[in-house]
């Protein structure tokens, strides 16, 4: 009996290492997971941002001015300050400027 319970008592200080490993390892990856987040969501940015930019440069040379009036009618912008970004109700200066 008295064996027993050393035994016992023994296991249960495993137990409790084992444990607090477990509790810092699983710190650590929580800690890694929101790095790992973080970066992801950047670099999902990034890629939005290198769409849009190839998306301009393919539709700008291209298709000429036409097209650009369209898009301007559909309201957004074509000047390089916002292109592609949508237009508030007013006319902006700098897509205007590229009707003269
Ligand atoms: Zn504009």
């Amino acid at each position: 009996m008295e064996t027993q319970i050393g035994e016992l008592y023994e296991q249960l200080g495993h137990l409790k290492n084992d444990l607090s490993e477990i509790i810092e390892e699983n710190h650590r990856l929580t800690v890694e997971n929101k790095h790992l987040r973080t970066y992801l969501k950047r670099d999902h940015v990034e890629e939005e941002k290198a769409a849009t930019k190839k998306k301009q440069e393919v539709t700008v040379p291209g298709e000429g001015f036409d097209n650009l009036a369209r898009i301007y009618k559909e309201g957004f912008h074509i000047c390089h300050m916002q292109f592609g970004s949508p237009r508030t109700d007013e006319d902006c200066l700098f897509c205007l400027e590229l009707f003269d």
